[in-house]
């Protein structure tokens, strides 16, 4: 028996952000697109973050959205998680076998917004269903931190949401 780890930030769905913008590339104004890709840039002691803008013809324009100064050692926060956590992607779903008597664990290590359990997993695990999770929640094969749960439980950081399967 072995237990797969996982990690995952819950964040709202944004509406896609655009800016209307002169383009360097195209020689006129144009629309860019938020991609949603953020990059972190040091410079001296400061960090920078930065959304890529993208516009129809994929020029790119790195909007900077905050400085922030490091810490003399400064920590990047990404080597906080654990690095034998495999992180899932926001539009991610994971596929859990059936036919190993393995179990899995999902961490959450960041949440922004309103989070239940069984929709997050729906929208997290392939092929499983709500309903199916809530069942599953009321039998005991999904833990949260080690405890029986409600399927409609709230989710917040370092949460720890323990999956059996083949039981
Ligand atoms: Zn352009």
């Amino acid at each position: 028996m072995q237990t797969k780890q996982y990690s995952l930030i819950l964040m709202k769905k944004q509406e896609a952000d655009t800016v209307k913008k002169q383009c360097k590339m195209c020689g006129k104004v144009t629309l860019f697109t938020d991609t949603t890709i953020r990059r972190h840039n040091a410079n001296g002691k400061n960090i920078y973050q930065f959304a890529i803008y993208k516009c129809p013809k994929n020029h790119s324009w790195n909007k900077k959205l905050d400085i922030y100064k490091s810490f003399t050692n400064h920590v990047d926060p990404m080597t906080l998680v654990p690095s034998e956590f495999m992180p899932i992607e926001g539009g991610e779903k994971i596929s859990l076998s059936v036919s190993a008597n393995d179990s899995y664990e999902i961490n959450i290590t960041g949440v922004e917004g309103n989070f239940r359990l069984d929709r997050t997993l729906a929208d997290h695990i392939e092929g499983w269903s709500r309903t199916e999770i809530a069942q599953k929640i009321k039998s005991g094969h999904i833990l949260l931190n080690n405890c029986l749960t409600k399927p409609s439980q709230k989710l917040s950081v370092h949460d720890k949401i323990l999956i059996t399967v083949n039981k």
